[in-house]
């Protein structure tokens, strides 16, 4: 048992020193120094957590990004499970607030990463961390995970689960409200390029126009993925296989036939789905467009993705989380959304997980992003009961 003469954060101080430490994602900018990347929010996290946990170590994922990894031992021959909340927030730009000035009012506290994820974080912090002081024995070992890349493309997460971390069930922190969430749909992300033959646009026929080679094949996609949706019948909170391209670029002068044009298309596919839905559709749109379109070549790339989230609920660890939330909150249904997390990672790899959390999913990223600090401590609350109970 672990004790320690430190003092015990407040909520507001904790997750005001949490917001204060900026961890942008860099995404594809290759910059890692603050306020982009995860590295000084690791060095954060360790200050906060040595004092209390019984091993901490890092995990270089990316260059200069990390995932964290505390132990904290418990009741021996007790389940072995884990708290994980990201560490990265999504970018700044437009705030209306400053983003990494932490304010309180009006018993909300402002700043980028407050509801994603700091907030959950800190009622996960503020757990552990009083039932240490308290001299609380948990009812097992319990690992604190935090990671990088959760934003853009959950590197951190596909990492940890890639080096073999298995435990009996994970609490994945994100803003749900204090609701138990056991299902979400999962995220295919690709580039789609068509190669066509430039020529004078004078002599559009001499030429095979990328552009509208490109606009005739997100037609073909967006019925195809239609067609798949209304076949679907399973969970109506989380709906149907759904499309969306996001960008769009090509050609390079008006008056020249364009060659090349590209997308980024994001696909959002539901629980017990797999890749080949997505390939499928594709597929279709791909061979519906080059039969009416001579001379041109299309071609994709994977870019991101992450797993829906498939409930277990017949695992002790579900079972357990939904009664004391049936106990503690008053809500026992575990909830599906459509929104992915790091849980589909998890549960893919054969670990139960649920997502839980204060703060709501639309302040997530927003211009103004706050959380209320009731119901981090009502958060911190339960999960200090679940983990010593
Ligand atoms: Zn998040």
């Amino acid at each position: 048992m672990t004790l320690s003469t430190h003092a015990v954060p407040t909520t507001t101080e904790l997750l005001s020193s949490l917001v204060a430490c900026p961890s942008i994602n860099p995404g594809a900018r290759g910059q890692f120094e603050a306020p982009y990347g995860e590295l000084a929010m690791a060095r954060l996290l360790q200050d906060i957590l040595e004092p209390w946990a019984d091993a901490f170590r890092t995990e270089e994922v990316l260059p200069g990004r990390p995932n964290v990894i505390a132990t904290f031992r418990g009741k021996a021959g007790g389940p072995k499970r884990a708290l994980e909340a990201h560490m990265d927030t999504v970018d700044v730009d437009g705030m209306h607030i400053e983003p990494f000035v932490p304010t309180v009012k009006d018993g909300q506290l402002y700043g980028r990463g407050s509801a994603d994820t700091k907030g959950p974080m800190t009622a996960m912090l503020l757990a552990l961390i009083r039932a240490r002081a308290a001299g609380r024995q948990l009812n097992g070992d319990w690992y604190f995970i935090s990671t990088c890349d959760e934003e853009l493309g959950g590197k951190g997460a596909q990492h940890l689960v890639e080096s073999g971390f298995r435990c009996d069930g994970i609490i994945v922190a994100e803003p749900t409200e204090l609701s138990l969430i056991d299902a979400h749909k999962g995220v295919e992300r690709y580039a789609i390029s068509i190669d066509g033959r430039a020529s004078h646009s004078a002599y559009p026929e001499r030429g095979a126009n990328a552009i509208h080679a490109m606009s005739e094949f997100i037609c073909n996609l967006e019925l195809t993925c239609q067609k798949k949706a209304q076949a679907y019948s399973g969970d109506d909170a989380i709906g149907p296989l759904t499309m969306s391209v996001g960008v769009i670029s090509g050609g390079d002068q008006v008056n020249r036939v364009p060659q090349h044009a590209t997308i980024e298309v994001d696909f959002r596919i539901p629980p017990g789905s797999t890749l080949d839905l997505v390939l499928n559709c594709m597929e279709r749109a791909a061979e519906a467009t080059c039969r009416r379109r001579n001379g041109i070549k299309i071609h994709w790339e994977r870019t991101q993705h992450y797993s829906p989230l498939q409930p277990a609920p017949d695992s002790p660890f579900s079972q357990a989380l939904t009664e004391h939330a049936r106990q503690h909150l008053g809500n026992a249904t575990p909830q599906s959304v459509r929104y992915a997390t790091n849980a589909g990672f998890f549960s893919e790899a054969g670990i139960p997980c649920m997502v839980f959390g204060p703060g709501s999913i639309a302040e997530a990223h927003t211009a103004s992003e706050s959380i209320p600090l009731e119901q981090i401590e009502r958060a911190a609350r339960f999960l200090e009961a679940f983990i010593t109970a």
